[in-house]
């Protein structure tokens, strides 16, 4: 049976794994577009000797060229025009309202397929909406959460610091008030997008002592008066997108607090744990594109004559690539069938849901690496040359074990809900 949404009862439906018909939908689609107005534009881009998306030339501050950050841009106009920017998004506010069984299939599809090229831009990413920014006032709706869905502006989430990133209550950044205003102090540190952002989503302290409650989240402008970009943070990533914010006697009226007052922290953890569970489809997205590339590779690249595929020694790093992928995609799939059914961004969030996100990204973050490890020692020298696909996404599974929670937090939650009764211990 299909319902409105092409949802289908059974494997598909509600706490089902397989594809949905709008997700083949969405991914016909995409393919379509990453065709019909991706592919025109990296080739200009090309042209113009300013890097690429996933090595871009950075300028003189150390940030990402901005003819990359450009074509960037262009990508998620066009995209959010041609409905693709915002799959993950609650229909009622004009996004696609799809499940998160339906987000792994389209991500895995969409990493598989935009390896690192330009069309990664197509669907939102840590600069795009989210679901803390889907609690927005009514007032505020139209200034920021409606333009972001159009891709008319990017947005940063705010909530590391210089001196506190996993002890996030320990935040100094504060908010008091100041009439119907509140009025925000402070600085943060490692903020992706940092350089760009129109506005941003800032987790500042409205209440000291008050544990969970004592945090907000903030709407500000990026012309603000008081709001300044600090300096580029560089990392192994290189992609000049990482910074320091600063907020100083920054205004803020009451319409840009997200959600109520005291609700910063799981406003923060639903961004979060967004960014969490999104590395189901993008560690099975990318795995698959890094083990085409392996096998390729093996078939073509010679040794004593023959094929090095023919050698145990290399098909057995092949093997173990497909294990940690098949491992990882089928875990993801799983566990994000259950969190539909407990709701993944709830606020407050079902007691069982952080075990089973923790899982998701545990999971994913280390059997990428060993996934992007494997790539590399398949492809020998050229694995390691620098700007190749490998040695890229190297870095960037080197990456993914910190940021949006370290995989040692991860462990923390995982333990936290068993010794708690969690269901896999009952
Ligand atoms: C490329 C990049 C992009 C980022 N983007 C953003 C962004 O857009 N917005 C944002 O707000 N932040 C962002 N961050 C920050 C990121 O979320 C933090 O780096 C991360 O949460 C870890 O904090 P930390 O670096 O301060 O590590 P620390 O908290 O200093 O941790 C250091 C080590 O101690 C361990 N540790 C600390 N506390 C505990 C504990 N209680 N139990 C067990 N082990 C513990 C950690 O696991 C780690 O191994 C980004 C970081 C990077 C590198």
């Amino acid at each position: 049976m299909t319902d409105q949404n092409g949802s289908t009862n059974g494997p598909g439906g509600p706490g089902g794994i397989a594809p949905t018909a709008r997700v083949t939908d969405y991914t016909d689609r995409f393919a379509k577009f990453l065709e019909t107005e991706v592919a025109p534009l990296e080739q200009d881009l090309a042209r113009r000797g300013v890097g690429t998306p996933w090595q871009p030339k950075l300028d003189d501050a150390g940030r990402m060229h901005p003819e990359v950050w450009e074509a960037r841009r262009e990508v998620q106009r066009r995209s959010a025009a041609a409905g693709l920017y915002n799959p993950h998004i609650r229909a009622e506010l004009g996004g696609g309202g799809f499940s998160r069984v339906e987000m792994q299939h389209v991500e895995e599809f969409v990493y598989r397929n935009a390896g690192l090229g330009l069309g990664l831009a197509a669907l939102a990413w840590t600069e795009g909406a989210n679901p803390a920014i889907e609690h927005v006032s009514d007032a505020a709706r139209g200034r920021y959460l409606d333009p972001l869905l159009a891709g008319e502006v990017t947005a940063a989430f705010a909530n590391t610091e210089p001196g506190v990133g996993t002890d996030v209550l320990a935040m100094s950044t504060h908010a008091r008030r100041d009439g119907a205003d509140w009025i925000v102090n402070g600085r943060k540190a490692w903020i992706t997008n940092a350089h760009f952002a129109d506005f941003v989503q800032v987790v500042a302290v409205t209440e000291p002592g008050a544990g969970t409650r004592s945090l907000s989240m903030f709407l500000v402008d990026a012309d603000a008066p008081g709001f300044s970009r600090g300096r580029d943070i560089p990392t192994m990533m290189a992609d000049g997108l990482t910074g320091e914010l600063g907020f100083d006697e920054v205004r803020v009226p009451a319409e840009n607090v997200v959600g109520e007052i005291g609700d910063g922290f799981a406003l923060a953890m639903s961004w979060i744990n967004w960014r969490r569970l999104c590395r189901g489809g993008m560690c099975a997205g990318w795995g698959h594109w890094l083990l085409d590339r392996a096998l390729d590779r093996a078939r073509t690249r010679t040794s004593g004559g023959r094929p090095i595929a023919d050698l145990q020694a290399v098909q057995h790093l092949l093997a173990d690539m497909d294990a940690d992928i098949y491992a990882a995609r089928s875990a993801s799939l799983v566990a994000q069938a259950e969190l539909d059914v407990l709701g993944p961004f709830d606020i407050p969030l079902h007691r069982d849901a952080p075990r089973l996100i923790s899982l998701v990204k545990v999971i994913n973050d280390e059997a990428f690496y060993r996934v992007a490890d494997n790539a590399v020692q398949v492809h020998g020298a050229t694995g390691l040359l620098q700007g190749s696909p490998e040695e890229k996404l190297f870095r960037v599974a080197r990456n993914l074990r910190i940021p949006a929670g370290t995989v040692e937090i991860q462990r923390n939650a995982i333990a936290r809900g068993l010794l708690r009764g969690d269901p896999a211990s009952r």
